[in-house]
C-alpha cells in the first residue's frame, strides 16, 4: 500500500530534535526519531538534576543579546517561539513554571523527568516513531546511514532534521561525531569548544584541600566583563555559574596567551573602605584566620584564596596593611592556566556556521536537511538561554521542513 504521508527523519532525541518532531507530526508528517542512545533526552534529564532552568523572564532584547554574535541569526526563531511560548508549552504538558528570584524560569517540579515523560507520551500519541541505538554516520547518496546493533542500515527520508547537540558530556549521547559526515560534504563547522566550562588553576598543595568548597555571592571581573554568582573550587581549578558566564572571554585569552587572570571579589556588595574599616579593628589575640572569619564572615576556602594570592605575590597575608587586605578581598587575582575538558562543560561553542543555513534552517548545500539546537554555531550563558534556543530552533527547523515539503507536494 502506498503511504500518503511523507516520511521525515529527525536525528537526535534531545530538546531540539523532539521539538522538531512535534511540529512535523502536528503538521501531518510521518516522523521517525533516531538516536544513538538507548533512550531520549539524556542531557535534558541531566540538566534537571540541579533544577531545570527552562528559560529566562527578562525582556526580549536583553534576552536575545545573550547570544552575542549569533543573536541576529537566532532572532526569527526566538521571536517565533519566545520564552513565554515555551512556558505555555510546558504548562500544556502539565508542568507549570515559575520565575525565580534571579528571573530564571523553572518548572514547578524543578526536574526534567515529569516534563520529558509527558512529552514522550504526547509524541507517541501523535504517531512519532522512535529508533534508538541508531547512530547516524552520514549519507550514502540520497540515503541516511546508521550504525545499529544489527549492522549498518540505509534509510530514505523525504526530509531530515538534525538535532545532534554539541560535544559536552559525551556519555549522555552528544559527542560531536557528526562533524565528520558534515565537513565531508563541504559544510563549514566552527571547531567545537567547551562553553560554560570550568578552568584550570595550579592550586598550591595547601589550597587543593578546599576542592568542593563553594564560593558564594562572589563576583568575577575580567577586563570590562563582570559576572556575579557562585563558583566551586575543584581539585584542578574552578567551576560554577559565575565563571561560566565569562567562559567565552576567558577561553579566548587562554587560547591566545596561555593564561587568563580574572579577579574575584569575595564581598562585591561591600565597599573597600568599609572592608578596611572592619579590618582596622583591633585583632587582640585572634589568629588572622579567626579575625578574617569574624570581621568579614569569610569561609575557610575564601581565606585560603587570600593566602594563595598573597603567597603568589611573595608576601604573607599577615604582612598586609588593613587597606591592602581590604583591596585584596575584592580583587583577588586568579591565574587560569587552562580550560577544563569539553566532556565536563555545560555546553559547546562552535558548530555549523549560520552561513550554511537558509532562513528555514535548511542546509544550503544539502536540500531537505534542516538543523537545530546546540549543533549550530551559537553560544550563551547559563540562565535558560541554552534550552530556549534549542527548543526555538527545533520549532524553526520543524516548520522549515514542513514548508519545504509542502512546496514540493504535487498540487
Ligand atoms: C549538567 C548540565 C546542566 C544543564 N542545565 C541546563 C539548564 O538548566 N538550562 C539550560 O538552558 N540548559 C542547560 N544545559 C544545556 C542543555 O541541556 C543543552 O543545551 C540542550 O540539551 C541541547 O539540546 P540539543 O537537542 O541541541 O542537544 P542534546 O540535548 O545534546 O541532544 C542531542 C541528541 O542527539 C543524539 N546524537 C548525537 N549524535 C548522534 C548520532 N551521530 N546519531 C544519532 N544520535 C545522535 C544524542 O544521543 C542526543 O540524544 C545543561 C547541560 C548540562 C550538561
Amino acid at each position: 500500500m502506498t503511504k500518503l504521508k511523507i516520511q521525515v527523519a529527525v536525528i537526535g532525541a534531545g530538546p531540539a530534535g523532539l521539538m522538531a518532531a512535534e511540529v512535523l507530526a502536528q503538521g501531518g508528517a510521518d516522523v521517525t526519531v533516531y538516536d544513538a542512545m538507548p533512550s531520549a533526552g539524556r542531557k535534558l534529564l541531566m540538566a534537571g538534576r540541579g533544577g531545570l532552568n527552562l528559560t529566562h523572564s527578562e525582556a526580549f532584547e536583553p534576552f536575545l543579546a545573550r547570544y552575542g554574535d549569533a543573536a541576529p541569526a537566532l532572532r526569527s526563531a526566538i521571536e517565533a517561539f519566545p520564552p513565554q511560548a515555551l512556558r505555555v508549552w510546558a504548562e500544556e504538558l502539565g508542568q507549570p513554571t515559575f520565575v525565580g528570584s534571579s528571573g530564571r524560569v523553572f518548572p514547578r517540579a524543578m526536574k526534567s523527568s515529569p516534563l520529558l515523560r509527558a512529552w514522550l507520551r504526547r509524541l507517541d500519541a501523535a504517531g512519532v516513531h522512535f529508533c534508538f541505538r541508531h547512530r547516524w554516520s552520514g549519507w550514502d547518496g540520497a540515503h541516511l546511514t546508521f550504525d545499529t546493533p544489527d549492522g549498518a542500515i540505509a534509510v530514505r527520508s523525504g526530509a531530515t532534521v538534525l538535532g545532534l547537540g554539541g560535544a559536552s558530556w559525551p556519555r549522555l549521547g552528544s559527542d560531536g561525531t557528526w562533524v565528520a559526515p558534515l565537513t565531508n560534504v563541504g559544510i563549514t563547522v566552527a571547531p567545537l569548544k567547551p562553553a560554560n566550562s570550568g578552568f584550570e588553576v595550579d592550586w598550591s598543595q595547601h589550597f587543593a584541600k578546599f576542592a568542593g568548597a563553594p564560593l558564594k555571592r562572589i563576583a568575577f571581573n575580567f577586563g570590562e566583563r563582570h559576572a556575579r554568582g557562585e563558583a566551586i573550587v575543584t581539585a584542578a581549578g574552578l567551576e560554577g555559574g559565575a565563571i561560566y558566564a565569562l567562559s567565552g572571554a576567558l577561553r579566548t585569552a587562554i587560547e591566545t596567551s596561555g593564561k587568563a587572570v580574572p579577579s574575584i571579589a569575595l564581598r562585591p556588595d561591600t565597599p573597600v573602605h568599609e572592608l578596611e574599616r572592619r579590618l582596622s579593628a583591633p585583632r587582640a589575640k585572634q589568629s588572622l584566620s579567626t579575625f578574617l572569619r569574624k570581621s568579614l564572615s569569610l569561609s575557610p576556602a575564601e581565606i585560603g584564596l587570600l593566602q594563595e594570592a598573597a603567597h603568589a605575590s611573595g608576601e604573607g597575608l599577615s604582612t598586609l596593611t588593613p587597606a591592602e587586605l581590604a583591596a585584596l578581598v575584592n580583587a583577588i587575582p586568579i591565574c587560569l592556566t587552562g580550560i577544563a575538558p569539553i566532556a565536563r562543560a555545560i555546553s559547546t561553542a562552535g558548530g555549523i556556521a549560520f552561513d550554511e543555513l537558509d532562513a528555514r534552517f535548511m542546509l544550503r548545500r544539502r536540500e531537505g536537511v534542516f538543523v537545530a539546537g546546540e549543533m549550530l554555531d551559537w553560544d550563551a550563558p547559563t540562565g535558560g538561554y541554552l534550552l530556549q534556543a534549542s527548543f526555538a530552533t527545533g520549532v524553526a527547523a520543524g516548520q522549515g521542513a514542513l514548508a519545504w515539503l509542502q512546496n514540493r507536494m504535487p498540487a
